[in-house]
């Protein structure tokens, strides 16, 4: 039986986290229809179906953010993390405001980058006088705080996909990278890019000159500081090893938010839109793995029937539980506050913060990768 609509008045959040979510399913629709244009619901991949469902634009996040400010909305909804919503804020038009559903919902990954402890790593960097030898590079899965840092100090954000292009970028710049925050993605795209492990440091933050001697921080070309995803960090390669065992001729497609150890063993690794492609574009009849989370892979397998699309870890099918945070309640909740007159959770990137991170954000967009 459907929820009965909740008055303005007494629309806590609360009152709608009673529900079950498909009870919630025919308010959300009407929320949304009563909105029309004055809304847009964006969807990240890993967004779970029962609110995916929903959303106007599915997507990663940049392109979401992008879409949403080139629509008419002036309400933004962003279901997915905190810093997702931050570059919708920095990368929307002037009128629009952007909607995080839970305000609870962040990333593990950028949380292991704060903005103190990087400043604290470039202080030392400059204490050793290597700091002017360095570029910054954040991708975009970090916090506004963190990509400021990178476009105060010349550098620039990535994404999953271009991180290639935006690496070869800064080493045509200055001959050393600091890479923030995600270790995997960075050792990745390094390796790719014809750098050897050993001139790869892990940057552990809790320890003085990130636990690196000065003799080995002077032959280091890229920096990695100690962050992963923690969904994609889980999968092993006994993962691997053992879905090649029992589907023989199947091919291995992973994130290169995974381990080194994993990538180097997979048939493909790449962002989650050439995850999509790889899928899609599957020949009929063949068999794959995936190694990412687990909502995608799910949705992918469903709507590729031509193909057999196989969770990499079936038996721990990781999900990002931040971004499971966002519930139909939450959303319905969000619609309704904004059709009584009221935009709630809104995200704002700090004035501080605003100009140096769009900054970081522009020098990657103009390099239209
Ligand atoms: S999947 Fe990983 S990087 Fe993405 S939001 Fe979740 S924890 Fe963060």
């Amino acid at each position: 039986m459907p929820a009965p609509a909740v008055s303005a008045a007494c629309a806590t959040l609360d009152n709608y986290l009673l529900y079950p979510d498909h009870a919630l399913a025919g308010r959300i629709a009407e929320a949304r229809e009563r909105l029309g244009r004055a809304a847009v619901i964006l969807g990240h991949h890993y967004q779970r179906d029962e609110v995916v469902r929903f959303a106007d634009f599915r997507g990663d996040s940049l392109q979401l953010s992008r879409q949403a400010a080139a629509s008419q909305a002036d309400h933004i909804v962003f279901c997915g993390v905190h810093f997702m919503a931050e570059s919708a804020d920095l990368l929307r038009r002037p009128h629009q405001k952007v909607l995080l559903p839970d305000l609870q919902a962040g990333c593990s990954m950028a949380d292991m980058a704060s903005l103190d402890q990087v400043e604290q790593a470039w202080e030392e960097l400059e204490r050793l006088q290597l700091a002017d030898e360095v570029l910054p590079v954040a991708y975009v899965n970090s916090t506004a705080a963190i990509k400021a840092f990178c476009g105060r100090h010349g550098g620039l954000t990535c994404t999953s996909a271009n991180a290639r292009q935006v690496l070869s970028w800064a080493w045509a710049r200055k001959p050393k990278i600091l890479f923030l925050p995600d270790q995997h993605l960075g050792r990745n795209t390094a390796h790719d890019l014809g750098v050897a492990l050993d001139e790869m440091l892990v940057w552990n933050p809790r320890q003085a000159y990130g636990g690196n001697s000065w003799e080995r921080l002077r032959q280091t070309r890229i920096w990695l500081w100690q962050g992963h995803c923690s969904v994609h960090a889980r999968f092993q390669p006994r993962h691997v090893e053992q879905v090649r065992a029992d589907y023989p001729g199947v091919k291995v497609l992973v994130h290169p938010e995974c381990p080194f150890e994993v990538v180097q063993r997979a048939d493909l690794s790449g962002s989650t839109e050439f995850i999509i492609r790889q899928i899609t574009q599957a020949p009929a009849g063949s068999i794959w793995a995936v190694g990412t989370e687990v909502h995608l892979v799910h949705r992918l397998a469903r709507e590729n029937p031509h193909c057999t699309v196989l969770h990499l870890d079936a038996a721990g099918c990781p999900w990002c539980s931040t971004m499971f945070r966002i519930t139909p309640a939450h959303l319905c909740w969000t619609l309704e506050q904004l059709l009584a007159g009221q935009a709630v959770n809104v995200i704002t990137v700090p004035e501080a913060n605003r100009a140096a991170a769009r900054l970081a954000l522009d020098r990657m967009l103009q390099l239209a990768v």
